[in-house]
């Protein structure tokens, strides 16, 4: 049998099905071989490995990660996709196909239930362009046992994530990922892999998950609400943004002091702050009764 991904076997299964595709659901299926080994590979499987996979489609990713995994699990959102997958991934007994929105399920439980007797879980994935922030940011912050997130997406986004402090493409997303990940563009994507094509360019970014977060931290929440308010308005200073969203202006005063005892100009960008500082910065706030 041809692989799923090939573009003639990829037409037969969507005509024979009937298929259409909606965009509303980031609906955009891979025929290219080549690309989905590369994302296998760049995911390190081997059959001690389990992964999760979203958005399996018609199984063109799912079909090659069965093929290097122990056990992977794919969450589909699209009830129409689930016949289709049910008859594309017969051959292969140790993926499990859950119906479900990948924001909305239990992901504790997904992973106690499917993945007993594996340590680390990958996640991989050709993600829905429309939710990529809300789904990485929900695999972190729920601290689940992954070793590593291997997932294409739009290159603008994966840019964003893997900036450094100073440029314009660092932000939030990238200063809150970087908390909990180690961000690398695995490699650039080109439209013609793709069916239907996308508009936008796309990329595999591989994010390996930190055991123990990189700064120490009194309060993530804090972390976070500094990291988001610092960016609220890009061409703010550092004070304003915090004063406008944390502080208020009658505690004008004990910002200035907290930016002074951690040697934090008032009028610095949030885009020149780098994840050490802001830790340092709400470390301190988190001190202050607000
Ligand atoms: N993995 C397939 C491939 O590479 O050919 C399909 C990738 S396609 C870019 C994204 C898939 O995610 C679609 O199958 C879509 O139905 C599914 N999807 C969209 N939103 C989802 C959600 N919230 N939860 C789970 N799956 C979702």
């Amino acid at each position: 049998m041809k692989d799923i991904a090939t573009p003639t076997r990829t037409k037969e299964i969507l005509q024979k099905y009937g298929f259409s595709f909606k965009k509303s659901l980031g609906q955009n299926f891979l025929i290219d071989i080549n690309i989905l080994q590369n994302i296998v590979k760049a995911a390190e499987l081997d059959s001690t490995k389990a992964v999760l996979e979203i958005g399996p489609g018609i199984g063109a990713l799912t079909e090659h990660l069965a093929r290097a995994a122990g056990k992977v699990v794919a969450v589909e959102l699209d009830q129409r996709l689930l016949p289709i997958l049910k008859d594309t991934l017969e051959p292969y007994p140790h993926v499990e196909v859950i119906h479900g929105d990948i924001l909305k399920v239990n992901l504790q439980k997904l992973i106690k239930e499917q993945f007993a007797g594996y340590e680390k879980i990958s996640v991989v994935a050709n993600l829905p362009y429309y939710v990529t922030s809300p789904i990485l940011m929900r695999l972190l912050e729920e601290h689940l046992p992954l070793e590593n997130i291997v997932v294409m997406m739009q290159k603008e986004v994966a840019d964003r994530i893997s900036a450094a402090p100073g440029g314009k493409e660092y932000g939030a997303l990238s200063a809150m990922t970087q908390f909990y990940a180690k961000p690398e563009i695995a490699m650039i994507v080109p439209h013609s892999v793709f069916i239907p094509q996308p508009n936008v360019d796309s990329a595999v970014l591989k994010l390996r998950v930190w055991d123990k977060p990189p700064v120490e931290v009194v309060d993530q929440k804090m972390l976070f609400k500094v990291i988001k308010a610092s960016f609220a308005q890009r061409r703010k200073t550092i004070f304003n943004n915090l004063q406008t969203s944390i502080f208020g202006r009658e505690q004008r005063e004990t910002l200035l002091q907290i930016l002074e005892e951690t040697g934090i100009a008032p009028a610095r960008r949030g885009e020149t702050l780098g994840l050490e500082e802001f830790a340092r910065l709400s470390n301190r706030i988190s001190k202050e009764q607000l």
